[in-house]
């Protein structure tokens, strides 16, 4: 079969088991190493047209030379994946192409956008291009884990006293049937995305045999303030973000109900904030700080009183709250007898701009996919490109491709796969937006 060079080094580039490993960076290093090689030889125009830096444990960072402008702009991935996991139907990690489907772990997430990057680049560079102002190519090794390479990448360019004036990164993607009497396929910019923390609960009493048991035992403790904390959620709010979605989705709506209930949130909010709640899933989860249990632990023993129990707590925290005025809920939530640790904490984004910036990305998306409405969103997820907002007030989060719910449910799951129209698009979007930049 004849496929496309995108195709071809994609397909490669999922044969490195380029797996992170939580609490170990050293894991799959000669992986990583492997990877960064196949770069090299892959693509030699980049090489020769930019600097090359390897930054922190597994940090790649390309600057090309820009023709003198002042709007230097960055063009982010990552190339760690998450574990195989589950049962495949093809092998995660051979590159396998059926029926112009590429089957394996990071095609999705995120090699894909890594590939359209540095083809769109090795093409037009070997063309003779330059861009008008600095471009950086920034790639981590270690999103997944939330690792340091990104932060390291933005120390040095922070030293460096480069601001940038767009930064792109994984993110929305071009979805269909997001929103009621919308037929249209709709382009879903992340211009923030909310914090998370890992908070745990932990309660203390006399250990002993059970027979001889005190009236509440540390697991009912914890029990009890489990119980309060998931009976105060956190008080809902539209922000920003949110607003210009529902608003600008709500005026495309063919249902004159939908139009009305969303275009006029100056009256509706309180309505529209009820159907949020009712309807769950995401359309709540961007209304709030949500906080969901997901760990406990007790006694090793059915017999033996615990000396201590916890349960610990995933928040993803929305903007307006802080790590800090999060922790100080749940600890008066729980309890004195309660002690709340925080095992993972990072902030809520701050939110880009919507200016000429922004517009620029949304005509490149609009060039690439006529016919698609492009809408600004609240990313729920975290990505790397959160800590681009220290050193840019243009970080947005948009993957390149259209997804269909089938497709948003194979990342991190098994028989992750693509379709190779998709690949092409994605590099063919990405020639478009570094020739305007
Ligand atoms: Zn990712």
């Amino acid at each position: 079969m004849d496929y496309s060079r995108a195709v071809e080094s994609l397909a490669k580039m999922i044969t490195f088991k380029t797996v992170s490993v939580r609490n170990n960076p050293e894991a799959n290093k000669t992986e990583f190493a492997a990877f960064r090689n196949y770069l090299r030889q892959r693509y030699p125009n980049v090489f020769a047209h930019s600097t090359y830096e390897e930054i922190g444990n597994s940090g790649l960072l390309f600057t090309i030379k820009g023709g003198g402008g002042s709007a230097p702009s960055v063009l982010m991935a990552h190339y760690d994946v998450v574990e195989e996991g589950g049962t495949w139907q093809k092998p995660p990690f051979d590159g396998v192409i059926k029926d112009d489907v590429l089957w394996g772990r990071g095609t999705l997430d995120t090699k894909v956008t890594l590939c359209g990057i540095l083809e769109a680049a090795e093409q037009l560079l070997g063309q003779g291009f330059t861009p008008k102002s600095d471009l950086y190519l920034a790639f981590s090794g270690d999103e997944e884990i939330m690792g340091p390479s990104a932060p390291a990448i933005v120390d040095v360019l922070e030293q460096r006293g480069i601001r940038p004036s767009l930064v792109v990164d994984e993110g929305g993607a071009i979805v269909s049937n997001m929103f009621p009497g919308v037929k249209q396929q709709c382009a879903v910019i992340g211009i923030a995305e909310k914090g998370s923390a890992d908070f745990m609960l932990t309660a203390t009493s006399k250990s002993g045999h059970a027979s001889a048991p005190p009236k509440v035992t540390a697991v009912g403790a914890v029990a009890k303030a489990v119980c309060r904390v998931e009976a105060h959620p956190f008080k809902q709010r539209l922000i920003p973000p949110v607003r210009s979605m529902l608003s600008y989705l709500g005026s495309r709506s063919e249902n004159g109900a939908v139009r009305l209930l969303f275009t006029n949130l100056w009256l509706t909010a309180p309505l529209v904030k009820l159907i949020c709640r009712i309807s769950g899933g995401e359309l709540a989860a961007m209304t709030r700080t949500t906080c969901a249990f997901t760990m406990a632990s007790g006694s090793k023993q059915a017999n033996v009183l615990p000396k201590t129990a916890s349960a610990t707590a995933n928040f993803r925290i929305l903007q307006g709250d802080t790590v800090e005025s999060t922790i100080r809920r749940i600890q008066k939530l729980a309890g004195e007898e309660i002690t709340v640790t925080k095992v993972y904490a990072s902030e809520p984004s701050k939110i880009s701009l919507m200016d000429s910036r922004y517009d620029l990305l949304a005509e490149t998306i609009r060039e690439s996919w006529p016919d698609t409405l492009v809408t600004p969103y609240l990313m729920m997820a975290c990505s790397d490109s959160r800590h681009f907002c220290r050193i840019s007030d243009h970080v947005y989060r948009f993957t390149p491709l259209h997804l269909s719910k089938e497709a948003r449910g194979l990342i991190h799951s098994e028989n992750e796969r693509i379709s190779i129209t998709m690949i092409d698009e994605c590099e063919a979007f990405y020639s478009r937006l570094i020739q305007r930049l």
